[in-house]
Formats: C-alpha cells, structure tokens, sequence
C-alpha cells in the first residue's frame, strides 16, 4: 500500500518527512510537533478539597486550578496525558495536541483545538484514529518526529 503524501506539510514551517497532526474533525491545518509545541493550550487540574469544621461536617469545597507542565513531543510523537497530574510516573501517554491555532488559520480561534495524527492514505485523504490499518500507523510512527 502506498500512501498519498503529496500534500504532507506542515502549515506553519513547511517542513515534509516528518510526524504531521490534523484537527480531530478536519483534514487543515496540517501542523508538525515543533510548531504545536510553540502553540500548545494551556491545561489546568482542577483540584477539589472539602473543607470541613472542628467536628468533621463538610462545610464548604475549595476549587484549585494548578497549571500543568508545558510538553514536549517524544520520539513516538506522544505526550504526558493530563489526566491524574499528580501521580506522575504513571501518567498514560498520548498522541492527541491541545494547540491553539488562531495565528494558522481564522477559522480556528477557539484557542484550543484537538489535534491527532495525520495519517494518510492511498487517496490523499486520512485514516480515522482508531480505523488506520497497522502499517500505516508504522509509517507515522517511523517519520521523524522534528
Ligand atoms: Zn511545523
């Protein structure tokens, strides 16, 4: 099989051979590791802590929101997942970008947009994220991540 990468570049350097992300629900912009990594949303952990009186009743909740670490891409192409913050030798990894994309392209200027790996197939179009057959999820994993 062979994949159509005619188009495989990255919106903001113009870089080709190297790990691409799409957004969740769109085939543009197209964006490398590097160019997220300058744009990546910021994410808190919301943390909840019940306050309580001198005989133990719950009187009230505080509300904390912790910022979480700035991430880097790995050679996988997969960060930090920002789910439980504070058990961080087991945090799970992935492969899914918050970016925020308002100075690549207008339509996106929510500030935080979910970004997955952009793997294409023999058409030019891309593999949904959980139907991309194996070896193309290889190739994607084989390109360079910077
Ligand atoms: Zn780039």
């Amino acid at each position: 099989m062979k994949n159509n990468t005619n188009n495989y570049v990255c919106a903001v350097c113009g870089r080709r051979e190297i790990k691409l992300w799409r957004p969740y629900m769109g085939t543009v912009p197209l964006i490398c590791a590097t160019c997220a990594e300058k744009r990546q949303s910021l994410r808190v952990y919301r943390e909840t802590v019940s306050l309580n009186d001198v005989e133990g009743n719950t009187i009230g909740k505080t509300n904390i929101n912790f910022p979480l670490p700035k991430w880097k891409v790995n050679e996988d192409g997969a960060i930090p997942s920002p789910v439980r913050p504070h058990y961080e030798e087991s945090r799970p990894m992935t492969k899914r970008l918050l970016v925020n994309l308002s100075d690549v392209a207008r339509e996106y200027s929510s500030g935080a947009m979910d970004m997955i790996p952009a793997i294409p197939d023999e058409n030019g179009f891309f593999w949904g994220i959980t139907s991309a057959p194996k070896d193309s999820v290889e190739w994607w994993k084989n390109l360079p991540t910077r």
